[in-house]
């Protein structure tokens, strides 16, 4: 074996390209963008098949011939080292089709396209994620996540389906705990809470940071009315933001109550006066009346 071919490189990351003569990486500015936009949706709370489906709908070229985005092929991106430069050397001896781990890590070997932080907060996100929805939970469905409390017991607040009418309703109540057995209509909700959010004179109130993330915000609710070609992606970024500007919002969804309402009662829906508290990201906490 010669000098020269002992250094040439047998294949390079699918976001990364190689020189000619395969002895240097070329760092591909339009993929590194998509790798960190993939990352920066993870860390929203997105699973790999809401990613996937955001990337077609706003045709994201794939790395590959294929014209579509699959989720497998987000899944192993989001686990591999060599996004942030890390190459791990491996052995294939013994007939592993993969290689097993070989030896220390090198770090700085491939040209970063996100640093360490980044892929550390995708990897807790993924965790909390298959936790909270299962790998083929629809991450669009409730675009408040695990943000919602119950103001009268402290448990989560959880999309339901109460006959075929999406709904939040406190998880003890669907445990036959002891918690008012009343839910808030999922839409009614939802609108609630965007138009309050999307409220010219909190902007007036919010810090700098705050104040982005909410301009940010206000964008994506108005171009949901506008333009239906790019819905999905738009409640992408929607509960990404979200998750970006709300700390958790409290639910009081029989209003002001004082006694729990009997545990083999009907579950109540939308009931006049309910209300929630939200509260903002290192901000104050607003009460907000449903608009429904
Ligand atoms: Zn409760």
């Amino acid at each position: 074996m010669s000098k020269e071919s002992s250094k040439k490189i047998s294949a390079a990351p699918s976001w990364l390209g190689l020189t000619q003569d395969r002895l240097s990486f070329v760092f591909l500015p339009n993929r590194a963008e998509t790798v960190r936009k993939i990352f920066q949706l993870a860390i929203g709370g997105m699973g790999s098949y809401a990613i996937a489906n955001y990337l077609d709908e706003l045709k994201v070229p794939t790395f590959t011939q294929s014209l579509n985005w699959d989720n497998a092929t987000i899944d192993s991106m989001l686990r591999n080292r060599a996004t942030y430069g890390e190459y791990q050397p491996k052995s294939f001896a013994g007939g592993h089709k993969r290689g097993i781990p070989s030896g220390h890590p090198i770090s700085g070997y491939y040209p970063a396209v996100i640093d360490k932080t980044t892929f550390d907060a995708a990897q807790a996100a993924r965790q909390q994620n298959l936790a909270h929805r299962g790998r083929k939970g629809n991450d669009l469905a409730n675009i408040f996540g695990d943000l919602c409390l119950c103001a009268y017991c402290g448990s989560k607040v959880i999309f339901h389906r109460i006959s075929n009418v999406q709904v939040l309703v406190c998880e003890q109540v669907l445990s036959d705990g002891a918690c008012s057995r009343s839910a808030w209509t999922y839409k009614d909700f939802e609108i609630t809470v965007l138009a309050f959010l999307a409220h010219p004179a909190l902007l007036g109130q919010a810090g700098d940071e705050l104040k982005a993330g909410l301009l940010d915000l206000v964008q994506e609710i108005k171009g949901l009315s506008s333009d239906q070609e790019r819905r999905y992606a738009r409640r992408v970024n929607i509960t990404v933001l979200l998750k970006r500007i709300v700390a958790g919002l409290v639910i009081h969804s029989a209003g002001n109550l004082s006694l729990p309402r009997h545990s083999s009662a009907q579950i109540r829906k939308d009931i006049t006066g309910r209300f929630l508290e939200i509260q903002l990201q290192g901000g104050p906490s607003y009460p907000c009346i449903s608009i429904g």
